[in-house]
């Protein structure tokens, strides 16, 4: 059979595409993808276990779906008279929302634009449903380009303008007044604006108490670098009839029994996944002080479960680190800005340890 047979109808833009890179991590210290390094104690494992033994697996996803619902809202702490929606992931609704909007051929083109860098699903949900996506560049310093940005809206009047609050993979919040600046403003052109907080855990700050000021804005967050990397849920939350627009094109039944009740369980446990936030946090703060005095290396501030570090020559570096067992993220060709730069997961202090050691060996 000839090889280029199954290509033959997928889509010419999807055939040059590259798809999401995962790296392999087998062996290795992994931090390269922002996963909370701790587990769940023993004694909660054989409670979840007993719990999800007793799901209906044979019957389709019910009622229990608006109980996490509920219960995410109340951790978020959601204003009243808003809304929540569940993705498989916030990567999911990420796909949804450029569902939602993308406009078939004829009309006004629908957009996306972003700061760059920022999180690839971006563009990468734009492209796939035919959207235009306009990145607007950051400072040197990772900071919004506040006339850029201004000046991207108005001229390409984005149906959805992304935030990442903070942002991956700077680690970095960006100025509360600016992007009040850029809310208004994206609001005048009939946009939306979706406010990313999938480090909320290890941030300062987050804008759910700004929310109710604005009727084009959502906010979305994510159990996964709370800790759940692996049950993939993700949450959206804005105001009512615009989540129930959004709502009409999420595939029915999008959240498993399992996913469902795994995360349940773990809102009942919220004080061990506080405790565990915590301790990265201080670990965070453990790395930047070993990293700050070191000559030729530039580590950015974080309120994430991320550090961003500029060497001297980072393919040298993420290669001496990888055969000293170590996994990071070599994001140094992911735009010009980030020239140089890895991306450190913060792990345990032993693994932050071991992370250290290789770096040091390997500059
Ligand atoms: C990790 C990440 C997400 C996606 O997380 P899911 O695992 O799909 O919930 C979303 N936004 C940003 C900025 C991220 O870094």
């Amino acid at each position: 059979m000839n090889p280029d047979f199954v290509a033959y109808n997928i889509r010419q833009d999807v055939q040059d595409m590259h798809a999401y890179a995962v790296q392999d991590a087998a062996g290795m210290v992994k931090l390269d993808a922002m996963e909370n390094p701790h587990r769940l104690p023993a004694e909660l494992q054989a409670a979840l276990g007993e719990r999800l033994g007793a799901v209906a697996l044979n019957r389709y996803p019910d009622g229990r779906v608006d109980d996490l619902r509920r219960a995410l809202a109340a951790h978020a702490g959601m204003p009243e008279g808003f809304d929540i929606m569940l993705g498989n992931g916030s990567d999911e609704l990420i796909s949804l929302l450029a569902l939602a909007c993308a406009k078939p051929a004829g009309g006004q083109a629908a957009s996306v634009l972003a700061p760059v860098p920022g999180f690839v699903m971006y563009a990468m949900s734009a492209q796939l449903q035919g959207l235009d996506f306009h990145g607007v560049p950051l400072t040197a310093d990772f900071e919004l380009d506040e006339t850029a940005m201004l000046a991207a809206i108005a001229q390409h009047r984005p149906t959805l303008t992304y935030l990442a609050y903070p942002n991956n993979p700077t680690a970095n919040l960006w100025d509360a007044a600016v992007i009040e600046k850029i809310i208004v403003a994206v609001g005048e052109q009939g946009g939306l604006v979706v406010m990313d907080e999938a480090y909320q855990p290890f941030a300062s700050q987050s804008y759910i108490d700004r929310l109710a000021r604005h009727s084009h804005v959502l906010l979305m967050r994510t159990l996964s670098k709370f800790g759940l990397a692996g049950v993939r849920l993700g949450y959206m939350m804005g105001p009512k009839a615009l989540i129930a627009e959004v709502d009409k094109v999420r595939p029915p039944y999008n959240i498993s029994v399992l996913n469902c009740e795994c995360a349940l369980f773990a809102l009942g446990y919220q004080d061990v996944f506080a405790a565990q936030a915590q301790d990265i946090r201080t670990q965070r703060t453990v790395i930047l002080a070993a990293l700050t005095p070191l000559p030729g290396v530039k580590a950015y501030p974080s309120d994430a479960n991320m550090i961003l570090v500029r060497v001297p020559d980072a393919a040298k570096t993420f290669e001496g680190m990888r055969l000293r067992k170590v996994l990071v993220k070599n994001v140094s060709k992911m735009h010009p800005l980030l020239a140089n730069c890895l991306r450190l997961t913060v792990g345990t202090a032993t693994e932050n340890e071991a992370m250290l050691a290789a770096l040091l060996e390997s500059l």
